[in-house]
């Protein structure tokens, strides 16, 4: 496949200083540097360290790729997931680019070709696991060669407080002594000031210039929803993306297996992922996944990192999440091209009462259990929130934005809320009255006058709090305790069975000193429904009639390429490349040229079958 007509050096055999938007234009096909890609192939390229944390689909691998195509010498890139270099070498070798990946997975004989060119000078980007890195056998071999520069991709692995902490990237501060001189640089999604100075710390990168933008990802579209029929939400969520590829996450793995058995029976093409299947079985899932267009993957979190499948247009979460951290690290898996993704997410009273739990039984310190119960109450914070998603979750990483997003369920539908102090006052009442010992069902059994035989045996029916809220539907009261929850009014305390107990806060109500404001739970409100149809909708309606018509046709044709050469399709183009070929028709190989994301190579490659597609459509149209 690494035609050697194709190589980098045929395209810059007459170039004397390897310019980076030279690179840019002729190897990507891409026409101006993103954000910030240009401060750092800059400073890189100039022979300087670096720290990038740049969110997902920020375009984070040109800021090692092109200042290692730039500077002489093959870049090192030390990545933690052998399976995903294989896609990622081999789109780099469909731009030109000569890369080789060095892992467990090669045959004898092809690592000691891909060992034999590194020796000869022959490679642009090698691809290593941590571990490959430090055996002296390779330090041995790279102690020869002319190197680029060191790219430590996922850096945040380095880290003990993220959960992919990986013990080797530890040792990866080696390379600053045995190495001086040649430029590193580490790159992670993960922003939380922590890993940073993990980072900084752990791979001796103190002179190293640290880029970071803002975390936002303007093209996902947040929605969370309070769980009434669960299936059915989310098959109404699914069929907003027919004909795309997402990730559907769950808890456990017995619920990833029936969630996946179920979706099939609807006619959903879905495959299950958890870490109990064999390697094999998850190898094949993972690479069906990448491979197909059409595919629900569910999955629990052990599924995902390191996957830079660029066109996933969805993430939904059936389970709430451990935490922020967590949940915008899963759902940032979408939309990495740029195009709209939708995340949606579905949780109840029960998900908060299992996470409660899964913390207070667990094995931790009692500092780590605080720590955890409070990551669970920031969550909980958005979920209930009656502003704008966005600017709840970026408020939680410490970046202001100004809300009103207009991309979020909020934005799209203002919640109403409701002045719940009363309520509320009723509520903390039938848990103290109670005697502080029962969870949730049974003191709105108590506030809606519910004569059964667990409010009698308690002599509750007798109570002054019995019925004081049978005004209020039952499924508001969910609501109400949710919400107290999620305000730090009350706790649930799982030693004793999930009861309800108030926190000290809850006074200040009692007093009147505090005013609590509720959001109207919408559960059948078509509306929001409507609008977040619409909002899915527009991933498509950037085409449409015969743009659309030819989209597909493209798309058919990328397929078959795909098929044969048995990679991904988003390897051998992207859809923003498809779209912008659906809309702009190129002509020919100059027109071609104009269209993001073909370069040269490319356009060799496979103008003239695409070419071919646009001709017959708009002469058989
Ligand atoms: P990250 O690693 O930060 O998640 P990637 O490096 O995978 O992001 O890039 C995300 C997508 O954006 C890729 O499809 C990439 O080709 C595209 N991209 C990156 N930089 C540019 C650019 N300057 N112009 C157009 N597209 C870009
Ligand atoms: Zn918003």
């Amino acid at each position: 496949m690494s035609d050697s007509s194709h190589s980098i050096d045929r395209l810059f055999a007459t170039a004397t200083v390897r310019d980076p938007l030279e690179v840019l234009k002729r190897v990507y096909g891409y026409s101006a540097f993103r954000g910030r890609q240009q401060d750092v192939v800059e400073h890189v390229a100039g022979g300087g360290d670096a720290v990038v944390l740049f969110p997902t689909g920020a375009g984070k691998s040109l800021c090692f790729q092109i200042p290692a195509l730039c500077r002489p010498g093959v870049g090192i890139v030390i990545s933690p997931l052998i399976a995903l270099m294989r896609d990622q070498v081999e789109a780099l070798k469909q731009l030109g680019v000569r890369a080789a990946a060095l892992n467990s997975s090669l045959s004898r004989e092809e690592a000691a070709a891909v060992k034999r060119s590194l020796a000869a000078g022959e490679l642009d980007l090698l691809y290593v696991t941590p571990e490959r890195i430090l055996t002296p056998g390779f330090r041995e071999m790279i102690g020869t060669s002319r190197i680029a520069l060191f790219a430590i991709d996922e850096a945040h692995c380095v880290s003990q407080w993220g959960h992919d902490f990986r013990p080797e990237y530890r040792e990866l501060g080696l390379l600053a002594e045995a190495h001086p001189g040649v430029p590193r640089v580490a790159l992670t999604a993960t922003a939380d000031p922590h890993t940073r100075d993990d980072i900084v710390a752990r791979l001796a990168l103190d002179n190293a210039r640290i880029f970071s933008t803002s975390f936002d990802r303007p093209n996902i579209t947040y929605h969370i929803a309070e769980r009434d029929q669960p299936r059915q939400q989310l098959l109404r969520f699914l069929s907003r993306h027919e004909g795309a590829s997402g990730i559907v996450y769950c808890l456990s793995r017995a619920k990833v297996e029936d969630t996946a058995e179920w979706l099939n029976v609807q006619g959903i093409r879905a495959l299950p992922y958890h870490a109990g299947f064999d390697r094999a079985v998850r190898d094949a899932n993972q690479d069906a996944f990448l491979k197909e267009e059409n595919l629900c993957l569910v999955a629990t979190v052990a599924f995902g990192m390191g996957i830079d499948k660029p066109d996933v247009r969805y993430v939904a979460h059936l389970d709430l999440p451990g935490s922020v951290e967590a949940f915008y690290q899963e759902t940032g898996r979408a939309g990495r091209d740029g195009l709209p993704s939708e995340v949606w997410m579905a949780y109840g009273m029960a998900d908060v009462l299992q996470r409660r739990r899964m913390i207070d039984e667990g094995g931790a310190a009692e500092e780590i259990k605080r720590i955890e119960r409070s990551k669970l109450n920031a969550l909980l914070a958005i979920c209930e929130t009656a502003g704008c998603r966005r600017q709840a979750i970026l408020g939680h990483f410490g970046e202001a934005h100004p809300g009103n997003c207009g991309n979020c369920d909020t934005c799209r539908n203002p919640v109403e809320t409701w002045d719940g102090t009363e309520a509320a006052i009723t509520a903390l009442a039938a848990v103290y009255r109670t005697g502080e010992r029962f969870g949730a069902g049974h003191v709105i059994d108590v506030l809606t006058g519910n004569v059964n035989e667990k409010t009698e045996r308690f002599g509750h029916t007798s109570m002054p709090v019995f019925g004081a809220g049978k005004d209020i539907p039952a499924r508001t009261w969910q609501s109400v305790f949710r919400q107290l929850l999620a305000a730090g009014l009350i706790k649930v305390d799982h030693a004793a069975y999930g009861a309800l107990q108030l926190e000290p806060e809850s006074r200040a109500v009692f007093r009147h000193e505090r005013q609590v404001l509720f959001r109207k739970d919408r559960l059948t409100s078509g509306k929001a429904a409507r609008g977040a149809r619409t909002s899915a909708g527009r991933e498509r309606s950037a085409l449409s009639g015969s743009d659309l018509e030819l989209f597909e046709l493209l798309r058919a044709e990328r397929r078959s390429i795909a098929q044969e050469m048995d990679v991904p399709p988003y390897v051998v183009f992207p859809d923003t490349t498809l779209i912008a070929l659906a809309k702009e028709r190129p002509r020919d190989d100059v027109e071609l040229l104009d269209i993001p994301g073909i370069g040269e190579a490319k356009r060799d490659r496979y103008g003239d079958q695409f070419l071919a597609v646009i001709e017959a459509y708009l002469e058989g149209g």
